[in-house]
């Protein structure tokens, strides 16, 4: 069974194959599919709402309900909060798009990555025509961890509802409204509650009884639940790594260096070959290189792209080397921040401190901090 997943043109790249890398490697009968075609939502209607913090954080209207925080919001939001809203239909007028144009069998799942907000405040939605739509914003309010975790949770466990449940009001009869029992068939009124939802990965008895009453596929089931264990543990160690105060060891692996942190469940840091070019130009210059130096290292920026160059461009190649190893170019600021964002969402803020480039007030050297001895390299095909 194909699952198509597709992104509107706010959801990053990184992000989009974050989670389909936490996808793919599932065995079983869903076959994931990424697709480059971005989805346009300019043309939708949009719906400007202002939301209180009770509002922002209770899907749909659920009146007399108090909610209880268990995070400290310390985020960029401030109360009450405007954003964008898009209505259900809109958002799933575009799957259906998608499925016509690109001819996709009504036996395939489209499910649409967006930044955008929806009018009835969930995190996702399905219809009976398999098409699926996951708000990828906003995650940073209910789980402390990089968001292509709860994201991949939601492709799965939407799945499974579309293929459990005959319609909306079924769902509503056997999902649990007014409790977390830490299931996948939790509504989670309260938004809080997700993170409850995937550290358990569970699905409960009542829900197990109705998914064999309704000879729900088992290939399709064991694939799921396997998927959900999976993002735990990932969850897990990232969260233990994130709570440790040193830092932990980092593997290169492979010519193309990928970033794998050992510690954190050997998570992968996903850098551009750019990205990967500045980093270590870093790790290979512990003591540190002042900004208005750059001009010096280009012949070692040029051979670290080369060993991550993918293509056959040699003026593009050259170009972006110049940008890189031009002090009044921002190429190298702009990468160096990006690169710092990925590892701050990836290990959080403190542990981050060590691996990120950052300037040293003392001598203006830009640095990385971590000792070189949690550093290994080994070279595979992987
Ligand atoms: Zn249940």
């Amino acid at each position: 069974m194909n699952v198509h997943i597709i992104r509107d043109s706010d959801v990053s790249k990184d992000l989009y194959h974050e989670v389909f890398g936490h996808l793919k490697e599932s065995k079983g009968p869903l076959m994931f599919h990424t697709n480059e075609n971005l989805i346009e939502l300019n043309d939708s209607v949009v719906e400007n709402n202002t939301l209180s913090k009770d509002d922002f954080h209770r899907k749909e209207k659920i009146p007399e309900y108090s909610i209880k925080y268990s995070l400290d919001c310390n985020y960029a939001y401030d109360f009450p909060y405007e954003r964008e809203e898009f209505s259900p239909e809109a958002l799933l007028t575009k799957c259906n798009n998608f499925r016509n144009n690109h001819d996709v069998g009504n036996n395939e799942f489209v499910i649409l990555l967006t930044e955008k907000a929806n009018t009835l405040n969930w995190f996702a939605f399905g219809d009976k025509n398999k098409n699926i739509f996951i708000h990828t914003s906003e995650w940073d309010f209910y789980l402390d961890c990089n968001r292509s975790f709860p994201i991949a949770y939601q492709v799965v466990s939407k799945i499974l509802q579309v293929l459990l449940f005959k319609d909306i009001t079924d769902f509503g009869a056997h999902a649990h409204i007014d409790e977390t029992r830490g299931c996948v068939n939790d509504f989670c009124k309260n938004k809080i509650d997700v993170s409850l939802k995937m550290k358990t990965a569970d699905v409960c008895k009542d829900c197990q009884s109705l998914i064999i009453e309704r000879s729900f596929p088992n290939p399709i089931f064991n694939q799921i639940t396997t998927v959900f264990e999976e993002l735990r543990k990932k969850l897990i160690s990232v969260e233990r790594f994130t709570s440790r105060l040193r830092p932990g060891r980092v593997l290169f692996r492979g010519r193309i260096r990928k970033m794998i942190l050992l510690d954190a469940g050997d998570y992968e840091v996903r850098l551009t070959p750019l990205e990967k070019t500045v980093y270590h130009l870093f790790i290979d210059n512990p003591e540190g290189i002042k900004a208005n130096e750059i001009g010096n290292y280009r012949n070692q920026l040029s051979s670290l792209y080369r060993k991550f160059y993918n293509g056959t461009n040699i003026a593009q190649f050259e170009n972006s080397i110049n940008a890189l190893s031009n002090y009044f170019d921002d190429s190298i600021q702009q990468k160096i921040s990006r690169i710092n964002a990925k590892l701050k969402s990836t290990v959080g803020e403190n542990i981050a401190e060590y691996y990120i480039i950052k300037k040293d007030t003392a001598d203006e050297k830009y640095k990385i901090t971590i000792d070189r001895a949690l550093i290994s390299y080994k070279v595979s095909y992987k």
